[in-house]
């Protein structure tokens, strides 16, 4: 491996599905290809049957080789401290199992609605708040899809359809070509939102099949990507990002707040920089949902808006991403301030 992950060759004949197929799924290959010493990491056995590893290899080349403490490694390095339960913690903190009107669906605010389109994701996050969700309840039929959609059709007050998962383009482009077809048949919607990880992990998803659809519908699409780091971006990523936005797919980005992975005001700060260079706007900083398993990343709220406050002082105002946290039962995001 190349120490310096920013002069690697291109890949422009890369295939997303052949790179998903190779990613990591066992500890010990992943911290062999990083050099690291699988007893200086305390890893859990117990929390990887929970929630197995998964990691592209693509996204393990932005690591550095030989420290433990890389903050893209702790986002999905499967601690001992997941298995602490921990008070005020739990499965589903948002109550999204409250929310199912129909079979895909989860519809907490009022004019947009978000799709389960595909129960996997190409990267298994540890702090993931669907690291509980009940994704095989909504692994579903064509059949399914239609009442969902019929949904969709009755709701008038819903002008914005929002592609979420797991990941959503983890799904193949027939079907999202088709699932974007009989969306943008609904009149009152307006817009498409895509909400995935994939491009900046498998930055080669965004081929030509996928550009094909997202930029031949109707409706106005937007992408929002998961970022939580500048090292995430390396030229493959810019090149997606420039992919999406020359063909007039608006990108903006959202990271969640991490101990241990950017709960500073300078990484974050770079982050917003570096996100513009690339054609990418700021748009949430998520506090951490209370989801079992994620303590060890939480960072408390005082301590939350002293990093933001700092975060100010050192961005132009339209590269602060807001601070936001979800509350369960509110009718949107919680600006916090
Ligand atoms: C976050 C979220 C949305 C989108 O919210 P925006 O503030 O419009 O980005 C929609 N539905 C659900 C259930 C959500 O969690
Ligand atoms: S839904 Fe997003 S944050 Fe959660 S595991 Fe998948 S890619 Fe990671």
């Amino acid at each position: 491996m190349s120490a310096n992950i920013h002069s690697q060759p291109i890949q422009i004949q890369a295939n997303w599905q052949a790179e998903l197929s190779q990613s990591f799924t066992s500890i010990d290959r992943l911290l062999d290809y990083l050099n690291l010493d699988p007893n200086q990491l305390n890893i859990s056995p117990a929390a990887i049957s929970e929630f197995p590893l998964r990691v592209p290899r693509s996204f393990a080349q932005r690591m550095e080789p030989g420290n433990p403490l890389d903050p893209l490694l702790a986002q999905v390095l499967p601690v001992a401290a997941e298995m602490q339960s921990m008070p005020g913690y739990s499965l589903d903190p948002l109550h999204e199992a409250d929310h199912n009107p129909a079979p895909g669906i989860v519809h907490k605010y009022s004019n947009r609605l978000l799709l389960i389109v595909s129960p996997s994701c190409a990267i298994n996050c540890r702090y993931c708040f669907r690291r509980h969700f009940p994704y095989q309840e909504n692994r579903q039929s064509k059949q399914q899809w239609r009442q969902a959609i019929d949904y969709i059709a009755k709701a008038k007050e819903i002008n914005e359809v929002i592609f979420s998962g797991g990941d959503p383009l983890a799904a193949n482009d027939n079907f999202l070509g088709w699932l974007c077809e009989q969306i943008a048949a609904i009149p009152h919607i307006k817009r498409l939102r895509i909400h995935t990880r994939l491009p900046v992990v498998i930055p080669s998803r965004i081929d030509e099949g996928f550009l094909r659809w997202a930029s031949s519908t109707r409706l106005k699409p937007l992408v929002v990507l998961h970022i939580n780091h500048g090292n995430e971006i390396n030229l493959q990523v810019t090149e997606a990002v420039q992919r999406m936005t020359n063909l007039g797919i608006r990108v903006m980005n959202q990271t969640v707040l991490l101990k241990g992975v950017n709960d500073n005001a300078e990484t974050l700060a770079q982050l917003s920089e570096k996100l513009f260079d690339i054609g990418a706007m700021p748009y949430y900083l998520h506090l951490l949902d209370q989801v079992q398993g994620a303590s060890h990343f939480d960072i408390p709220q005082h301590f939350a808006q002293n990093i933001y406050a700092d975060l100010q002082t050192r961005l132009p105002g339209f590269l602060v991403p807001r601070l936001v946290r979800e509350v369960a039962g509110e009718k949107s995001k919680t600006l916090i301030c």
